[in-house]
């Protein structure tokens, strides 16, 4: 609306019908932001395996039909009332972990969790449990508050982080989860130190940001590992010094890891989301600091002998790179305008919102 209250928009979006169907490219209204929201035109979006898992239906606690999406950049299209700290016009990235600043977790400087993300209060519909999508005179349910995969969509104010307007955003579209995820996991959640040796489990968008994020942190080896050999190239441009395919040996990976090192690593990412690799990761190597990032299906349940933990491993868990996200991820873009990272490297493919499901099915051939 070029003035005045804002309106229904009519836009284009993908909508998940159903679990285990694919998206489906639809004409959808976008109510008006209410109080305390903010409407956004999204400009661009990333695809994450974790969009893939709600698509399957590995997430019980996500309602369908849903407009899934969580890693894009936008502009403000217009604000509800008591918005303060955005307008229209302005360049944002939608936060997939929100930061509402006041509950416990956001007031302790150690953790990025917030009180306001999926984990603990569902993000379906908006806090006032209502949703601002409709289709064919359906209720739509929103996805993590992002759903990126619609041209207009609403966040509350706390799940808008305020970007430089110089931003590209068809470019920093990946700082709303990729790569913010494993470039964090290395040099927040497990601060990486220079001259270490790390093991990096899975290829992706997430696990390359890990690959990243140890070589930012001076790490002296990085072995990638991956079950598909079409992703060492780029790994290896991004830093990793050694590249390991389980399928060429016969004996588990672990025991390759400790002969390729000798010690063994000093820390491990499972950036893949099994939980076999996840224990095989975890019983890698003494001392080893493992830090899961890899999402898995939701019920999952790991067993390992406790004895591994009390002989010094350590096994922590990491939500989009341990990031402040209202506080770091403009932070981050800044950090890209000055050509300081480059997750442009992440980027395989453009497409246009009506070849979404080409991009799901590049994402599952293993070509992104
Ligand atoms: P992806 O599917 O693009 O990458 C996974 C990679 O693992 C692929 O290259 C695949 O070939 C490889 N792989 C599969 N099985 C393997 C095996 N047995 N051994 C070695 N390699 C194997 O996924 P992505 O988008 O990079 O996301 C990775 C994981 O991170 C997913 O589980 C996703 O849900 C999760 N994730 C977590 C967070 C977080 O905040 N913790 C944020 C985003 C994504
Ligand atoms: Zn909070």
């Amino acid at each position: 609306p070029a003035s005045g209250k804002s309106s229904v928009i009519r836009c284009r979006a993908a909508v998940a019908w159903a679990a285990g169907k694919p998206l489906s490219v639809e004409e959808v209204e976008v109510a008006p932001p209410k109080a305390q929201e903010v409407r956004v035109k999204i400009v661009a979006s990333g695809i994450c395996r974790t969009d893939d898992h709600v698509l399957g239906g590995y997430f019980p606690n996500i309602e369908f039909p849903v407009i899934p999406g969580h890693e894009g950049a936008g502009i403000v299209e217009s604000v509800g009332e008591g918005v303060t700290s955005v307008k229209p016009g302005d360049k944002v990235i939608p936060l997939c972990l929100p930061q509402c600043g006041e509950c416990c977790f956001c007031l302790n400087p150690d953790s990025n969790y917030c009180i306001k993300s999926h984990f603990s209060e569902s993000q379906n519909l908006m806090p006032d449990k209502t949703s601002r999508f409709t289709c064919k005179g359906k209720q739509i349910h929103h996805f993590l508050w992002t759903s990126t995969f619609a041209e207009y969509t609403v966040m509350p104010e706390y799940a808008v982080a305020k970007i430089d307007a110089a931003a590209p955003l068809d470019k920093v579209c990946l700082l709303g989860c990729g790569f913010p995820t494993g470039y964090g996991a290395a040099i927040n959640t497990a601060k990486v130190k220079p001259g270490s040796t790390c093991a990096v489990f899975g290829l992706g968008g997430v696990g390359l940001s890990v690959v990243m994020g140890c070589k930012a942190a001076g790490a002296s080896r990085i072995i990638a590992i991956d079950i598909n050999k079409d992703k060492f190239a780029k790994a290896k441009e991004l830093g990793a010094t050694d590249c390991v395919n389980p399928k060429d040996f016969t004996k588990p990976i672990h025991e390759v890891l400790m002969e390729m090192t000798g010690l063994g690593v000093d820390y491990s990412f499972e950036a893949i989301g099994h939980k076999d690799t996840l224990v095989r990761d975890l019983l890698a190597h003494h001392r080893c600091l493992c830090v899961m990032v890899g999402e898995l299906a939701s019920g999952s349940v790991v067993s390992f002998d406790p004895m591994l933990l009390l002989c010094g491993r350590t096994w922590r868990g990491s939500v989009l790179g341990g990031w402040k996200t209202r506080d770091s991820i403009p932070k981050l873009v800044s950090s890209y305008l000055e050509k300081k990272l480059n997750p442009d490297l992440l980027i395989t493919h453009t497409l246009p919102i009506a070849e979404v499901n080409k991009g799901f099915e590049l994402l599952r051939a293993g070509k992104r």
